[in-house]
């Protein structure tokens, strides 16, 4: 099957009048970003996007991407793959009026003076963001275990007072 490339920048309103739908790929080598950030990426990100107008008639596209990176592991620096899936839905604004107004399901997405969004852009942000935050190996997977991590692990209920204990302290001494 022959990969067909995303397009880069898009007009989400016209797309959506024309209720366009993109099953395709985004080369991993245009989001350096996104290189920058993990050891490895698949070479392609399969990518599909839907545009539509919603009930209401706002702008709406939403989608999903997958791919898999190669990430170092937190706990015993390995190198483990990973795959990276993300659903986003995004509808296009102008102003900050615009996104008071938008649904909480729609992220807004500011376009440019042309009516443009960077989908590129856009969407290698939604990977960078769905990056697990301390890339750790499966616990059955990894050479350090869980079962080597117990040394100086402290019970943080014991540990650190109960900061709303604090504030009563302080109410009482100021009556
Ligand atoms: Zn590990």
């Amino acid at each position: 099957m022959q990969k067909v490339k995303l397009p880069h920048q898009v007009d989400p309103v016209k797309s959506a009048v024309k209720r366009s739908d993109y099953q395709g790929v985004i080369a991993s080598g245009d989001m350096e970003r996104l290189l920058g950030a993990v050891v490895n990426c698949d070479e392609w990100v399969d990518a599909e996007v839907q545009f539509k107008k919603d009930a209401q008639g706002l702008t709406v596209f939403h989608g999903h991407l997958s791919t898999q990176v190669t990430l170092i592991c937190q706990r015993c620096n390995g190198e483990f793959n990973q795959p990276l899936n993300v659903d986003f839905c995004y509808s296009p604004v102008q102003g900050a009026n615009e996104i008071d107004m938008l649904p909480e399901a729609y992220d807004p997405v500011e376009v440019d003076d042309h009516g443009n969004v960077d989908l590129l852009q856009l969407l290698e942000d939604e990977l960078i963001i769905g990056l697990p935050i301390v890339p750790l190996h499966a616990e059955e997977a990894c050479p350090i275990g869980e079962k080597d991590m117990t040394f100086g692990k402290i019970e943080p209920e014991q540990e650190r007072p109960n900061p709303f204990a604090v504030l009563k302290e302080l109410k009482r001494d100021q009556e």
